[in-house]
């Protein structure tokens, strides 16, 4: 039980919030209270961040591509891949899990309470199958419950090198040759999310440059049971070798040959022509936006205001993990905008909300729907207490009105402004710790340290 200082809902804030829990951490109460019941906590409660695009490994060699020595060439996205494949290769299981535990536990102390973790490392270093199929993805869920994450693993299908070609040894830890590969895979992963009672599982094709035609298409109607996640449109290569091998832009083939609808999630986008904005927005699907990454990467910039202006959803990912904050990755999603279209309206929606409130609450809906999650409330009698919580005594926040709160918030918030983070309603990080941090900083750098790559 807790009475909390106040609480967003999507009608806006409450005040003196009482919130009780059942043994399971669903919320069995919620009301408004004259007098503290249970633990105070002075401190704001938004819903918990939705991370709805991650690739573990990569926390890795976060910040170790920004290297000039011995290069006469500058770097450019594709030798940023060529060192991540190194990483992807270097990794044990053991090592994979522990690089893992301690990226969730940062995420969870910037405010992530779920994750969707886009997952293509399955093989040994030299590229033969474990005997579980699974024993990375294993390890992936077992590091979102050291940390206490909630994880929907995405299993990738990784077929191709390029549009048309065979993989390159580079890829060997990622290849699923067949469809039918791919679905033991599958199989596999459903056995993998077992023992986690926070784990749950998407599906997914890395992009269409990995994955052939006809076993993209057929891939692509497990969406049916399960959200379906893809890279696509990210780079300007990609989009010159999709035009040049299928004839088309990848969205463009993509909209044309799937039935692209509100279970996609379409990670990126980065370059899309008008006729895509728009035939993406209308299907319902979901595009992912991983600002820090894009940025980082050398991407380009999503067109975002014209995405919006066809009423599209979106969420935020922090793929290669450049970023792990997502009040960061917000502002970084909006300043881009603001910067290119000399405005400030980026998350305008006529008479509705306010910059901070429609980003908060667009992030944070599509991302629940990218990992299979339904909810129309942030916090909802029978559901999860899932919680980060704002400290009511950081100056800016004490001083803001309810009115202001969220932007704030948003706009002038950093990582030490969260008090702490609740899953299942219970403190997974309070007071700016994780509640295991000792024993996964211990582990993760232990395992940095055998693959000598920092
Ligand atoms: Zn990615």
């Amino acid at each position: 039980m807790y009475t909390f200082k106040g609480l967003l809902t999507e009608n806006g804030w409450l005040e003196n919030v009482f919130v009780k829990l059942d043994e399971s951490g669903n919320i069995s109460e919620l009301k408004t209270v004259e007098k503290p019941e249970g633990e105070y906590v002075d401190g704001y409660v938004l819903p918990g961040f939705q991370n709805a695009h991650s690739h573990a490994f990569q926390y890795a060699m976060c910040g170790l591509a920004e290297y000039f020595e011995g290069s006469e060439v500058p770097d450019d996205f594709w030798s940023w891949r060529d060192a991540m494949y190194g990483i992807a290769l270097s990794l044990s299981p053991g090592q994979m899990e522990d690089v893992a535990a301690m990226l969730y536990a940062e995420m969870l102390r910037n405010g992530y309470t779920s994750v969707a973790e886009f997952h293509y490392v399955h093989h040994d270093k030299d590229g033969k199958p474990y005997q579980n199929l699974s024993e990375l993805g294993e390890r992936l869920v077992s590091a979102a419950k050291r940390a206490g994450i909630r994880i929907t693993l995405i299993p990738m299908f990784y077929q191709k090198g390029n549009f048309g070609t065979r993989p390159y040894d580079l890829q060997r830890r990622f290849i699923s040759k067949t469809i039918e590969d791919y679905c033991q895979l599958l199989e596999a992963s459903k056995q993998s999310i077992q023992f986690y009672d926070k784990a749950n599982l998407a599906v997914g094709s890395h992009s269409l440059r990995a994955v052939q035609k006809e076993d993209l298409i057929e891939s692509s109607l497990l969406s049916k049971d399960y959200p379906f996640h893809i890279h696509i449109a990210e780079q300007l290569k990609e989009i010159k070798d999709c035009v040049d091998f299928y004839g088309k832009r990848p969205a463009e083939w993509l909209l044309e040959n799937c039935n692209v609808n509100e279970k996609f999630n379409l990670i990126h986008c980065t370059h899309l022509k008008d006729n895509e904005v728009e035939g993406i927005a209308k299907s319902g699907a979901n595009i992912v936006l991983c600002p820090s990454t894009e940025g980082n990467l050398g991407d380009g910039r999503f067109r975002f205001k014209d995405y919006q202006n066809f009423g599209g959803n979106w969420s935020i990912g922090t793929d290669s993990q450049i970023c792990v904050n997502p009040l960061e990755d917000l502002r970084l999603l909006d300043y881009g905008q603001r910067i290119h279209t000399h405005r400030r309206d980026t998350f305008f929606k006529p008479n509705l909300g306010d910059s901070g409130f429609n980003a908060l609450k667009t992030a944070w809906k599509s991302g629940r729907n990218s990992m299979g999650f339904e909810n129309e409330n942030f916090f909802k009698v029978g559901e999860s207490f899932d919680a980060v919580v704002m400290d009511a005594k950081a100056p800016l926040i004490e001083t803001s009105s309810l009115k202001n709160l969220c932007n704030t918030i948003v706009y002038s918030s950093d990582s030490s402004h969260l008090s702490g983070t609740l899953v299942a309603g219970k403190w997974v990080v309070k007071n700016g710790k994780h509640e295991n941090y000792e024993n996964v900083r211990r582990g993760f750098v232990k395992s940095i340290n055998e693959i000598k790559i920092r």
